[in-house]
């Protein structure tokens, strides 16, 4: 074959693909071995050449590593249009896109694991031939006869492990002719040994029903293009079940795959369960705790049509499945859906993108949709579709405010009997109201005698979340990081919780040298300290980053709260999501105003969403439920609404507040940051950007606006300084073409210095 020029997008944080030569026929999509400056890579052919290219030294693949592409066509073109809108490298998207153990260079081939297997190839049809054979070999004869009992096969490791059989009796099979010795390909799925509930399958409600119609209209094989579906359905009014019905009618009926996307997989796994249940080994599930070799065998799995269904967190939707038929994603309002390093993809509108070009059924799921979706329903963009009830004409739970203030004035009196040197870490702050107000702690009481369960909410993880001096004020800072350090009791330590560092609680002041230290603001493990003295008697279990860093650790937690073995679950975000047990009658929310300040215009939107989901959490049973919210900001919008399970009212009142200044979905935005060790140098670093930007976009000044630059909110993490600008704009392309002359035509920064565009950002901290 004559040698043929291919354009390779190599993993790399530069946004073009390179030219190799090779004399093997390899299609795009293919992954290959090449030479980069001193190393070698793995990449993937994009296509052959076009045109010249356009260096002269030009060198040759080392190795083709994939016969026939790893990557699906449709997946490429995904990856493309990811590449694109993102402002990412190629290469970059595609690494994300894989299981990691295809991109690794120092090992090219996938991790196949495979068994030796003794494989009958011979009868012995009667009992005589038998006695001839077997004579004086009693235990060749034993296995013989055993692998005909098993079907003519059997794994080496279980003969001779768990069996007792030697080597020298395996080989004498053999030897006799009998049998071979065979290599077999093992897939391991960790999750065909965990028990599957029993399928039960109510019937639909009316309203669901409802619901279910149009989605089934749009999933037929004739429909036309469908438009993506908003699904708003209030907690507990049983949006899973609507998912399943959808599934059943593309995966079951019609032999198509479907992908399934959960903001975090460790925290649902009563959502895996249920389609576990309805679909076993049909499921593919892309957990996170799964090893390098077990997440390739599933993602093989998938391309192979041996499974149909994915279901997994964000990455999940590059899940290769075949002959795409719908994708559900839940909870679609979760931030966790945007990746915070490059590619910056947005999983859910990758699965707008995805289903649209597949012409798939694409369904988004929230009791608190994203405002950009919801704002794309009234527009006419997606189709709105509604489910206002609960299941089983349970009401929503009611849901009673407790302001705050009125506990500060006691609290402050109590505060000075109590302060003393020696018991620091116990002595409230001046005006803090106690971590439980007497309402909830009577309420959480009655729960306990009644043997129903109560969660309860805060948002903030650690003991203390500040450390201050009492006589000069100085608040005890991460050295890398502008944020104050958080004291952890149960380690004793103070720990930075963005670049973990960690040193020893102060004695005294490092800057004037006074002895009263006081540790401020209220954290999990406090609360989780609190109820302990409040309630000696009850099952107290906590639930945050701290308490579920091992495998498998939220399962068992949630799965100890299941089955009661435990009263109060406590934790931070992570138990506000898609929990349904029944016996839950009492959500309390600690101190519902952590966040809603921080200076980011989607606080508001989050705050509402966490406060609402939790408040999700209870009166799933018929014994109803009770909300309890500790704020002291009962007038705020973003909690009144939450109170009356408004969304509607909220939504309404944040697209206003957010006309004017212009922020999405009114608007779209690229936040542009540059970092560096030093602060000067970053400072004027991206005055030259934002200029530089400024005189690129004459084309579209009119369309683009730049605000800024400014120090970001947090303005140095692990060392590094931060400054950004937005750039803003109503409409996708211009602000794509300035974006995209960015990446490609501004000079590189130099030193330390690192440039990072995030379009659509999620966060502007
Ligand atoms: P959501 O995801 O909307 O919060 P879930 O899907 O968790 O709601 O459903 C809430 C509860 O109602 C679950 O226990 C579920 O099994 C049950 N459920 C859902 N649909 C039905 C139905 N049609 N009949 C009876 N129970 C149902
Ligand atoms: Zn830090």
């Amino acid at each position: 074959m004559p040698t043929t020029l291919v354009e390779v997008a190599l993993p790399l944080p530069i946004p073009r693909t390179f030219t190799y030569q090779t004399d093997e026929r390899v299609a795009s999509g293919s992954r290959v071995l090449v030479p980069f400056a001193r190393r070698t890579l793995i990449g993937w052919v994009t296509g052959e050449t076009q045109g010249e290219p356009d260096t002269t030294r030009i060198r040759a693949v080392k190795r083709v590593l994939d016969p026939t592409p790893a990557v699906p066509a449709d997946l490429m073109r995904l990856c493309a249009w990811i590449a694109d809108y993102y402002l990412a490298p190629l290469g970059l998207v595609l690494r994300s896109a894989l299981p990691a153990a295809l991109s690794r260079p120092e090992r090219s081939e996938p991790p196949i694991r495979t068994t030796r297997v003794l494989r009958l190839v011979a009868e012995l049809p009667s009992l005589s031939q038998r006695d001839t054979v077997f004579r004086r070999a009693a235990r060749q004869r034993e296995l013989f006869e055993l692998l005909e009992a098993m079907d003519g096969a059997a794994e080496v490791p279980h003969l001779t492990e768990r069996l007792g059989f030697s080597t020298s009796v395996l080989n004498g099979l053999v030897d006799k002719g009998l049998a071979r010795l065979d290599e077999k390909r093992v897939r391991r799925d960790p999750f065909a040994e965990m028990p599957r509930d029993v399928e039960v399958v109510p019937p639909l409600t009316a309203e669901q029903q409802a619901v279910v119609a149009p989605l089934l209209a749009a999933a037929s094989r004739d429909a036309a293009a469908p438009k993506p579906f908003l699904l708003r359905g209030v907690t507990g009014s049983g949006k899973t079940r609507v998912y399943l019905e959808l599934l059943d009618e593309v995966v079951r009926r019609q032999g198509r795959g479907a992908i399934v996307l959960v903001p975090e997989i460790a925290l649902t796994p009563q959502t895996v369960a249920r389609f576990r249940a309805r679909f076993g080994d049909d499921i593919a599930v892309l957990h996170s705790a799964l090893s390098d070799g077990e997440r390739y065998d599933a993602w093989d799995a998938l391309r192979q049509g041996r499974k149909r269904i994915a279901i997994g967190a964000r990455s999940a939707v590059f899940a290769p499945v075949r002959d795409l038929g719908a994708i559900v994603v839940d909870e679609e309002h979760e931030g966790s859906y945007k990746q915070s390093e490059a590619p910056r993809y947005h999983a859910r509108e990758v699965a707008v993108v995805r289903s649209t070009a597949a012409g798939a059924v694409c369904v988004l799921g929230s009791a608190t949709p994203s405002l950009e979706s919801w704002n794309n329903a009234r527009t006419g963009k997606f189709e709105l579709i509604e489910l206002h009830e609960r299941i089983g004409e349970l009401g929503l739970p009611e849901v009673r405010v407790i302001d705050l203030r009125e506990g500060r004035r006691d609290s402050d009196e109590r505060e000075r009997r109590t302060a003393q040197p020696g018991r620091r870490d116990r002595a409230p702050a001046r005006g803090a109201p106690p971590v439980l107000s007497p309402p909830l702690v009577e309420a959480i009481a009655e729960r306990l005698r009644r043997h129903e369960q109560t969660i309860l909410l805060l948002n903030r993880r650690g003991y203390s979340t500040f450390v201050q001096c009492r006589g000069c004020g100085e608040v005890w800072a991460c050295p890398d990081c502008n944020v104050s350090l958080t004291y952890h009791r149960g380690r004793r330590r103070l720990v930075c919780h963005y670049c973990l560092h960690e040193e020893a609680p102060p004695a005294t002041c490092r800057r004037c040298g006074e002895e009263v230290v006081v540790y401020r603001g209220v954290g999990t493990e406090q609360v989780e300290r609190t109820v302990a003295e409040t309630f000696p008697d009850a099952r107290v279990a906590r639930m945050d980053i701290d308490t579920t860093s091992a495998k498998w650790s939220h399962h068992r937690i949630l799965e100890r709260f299941g089955a009661a073995d435990i009263d109060i679950l406590l934790g931070t975000q992570m138990i506000a999501k898609g929990l349904d047990f029944p016996n839950v009658t009492l959500v309390g929310v600690v101190n519902a105003d952590v966040g809603i300040n921080l200076p980011d215009f989607r606080a508001t939107e989050r705050t509402f969403q966490l406060l609402t989901q939790v408040a999700g959490r209870a009166g799933r049973g018929l014994r109803g439920g009770l909300v309890l919210v500790q704020t002291s900001l009962p007038r705020h919008y973003a909690i009144e609404r939450s109170l009356s399970h408004d969304f509607v009212g909220f939504a309404e009142r944040e697209l206003e507040e957010r006309r004017g200044p212009c922020y999405p979905p009114h608007c779209r935005l690229i936040n542009v940051i540059v970092s560096g060790e030093d602060q000067k140098s970053v400072e004027d670093a991206i005055a030259t950007v934002a200029h530089w930007t400024l005189s690129s976009i004459a084309r579209d000044a009119r369309a683009v606006t730049l605000i800024g630059p400014a120090p970001c909110p947090i303005d140095r993490i692990r060392g590094r300084w931060r400054w950004h600008f937005l750039l803003r704009s109503p409409n996708a392309s211009p602000l794509g073409r300035v974006g995209r002359a960015l990446l490609e035509d501004y000079p590189s920064l130099g030193g330390d210095l690192r440039l990072v565009l995030d379009r659509d950002p999620v966060s502007l901290l």
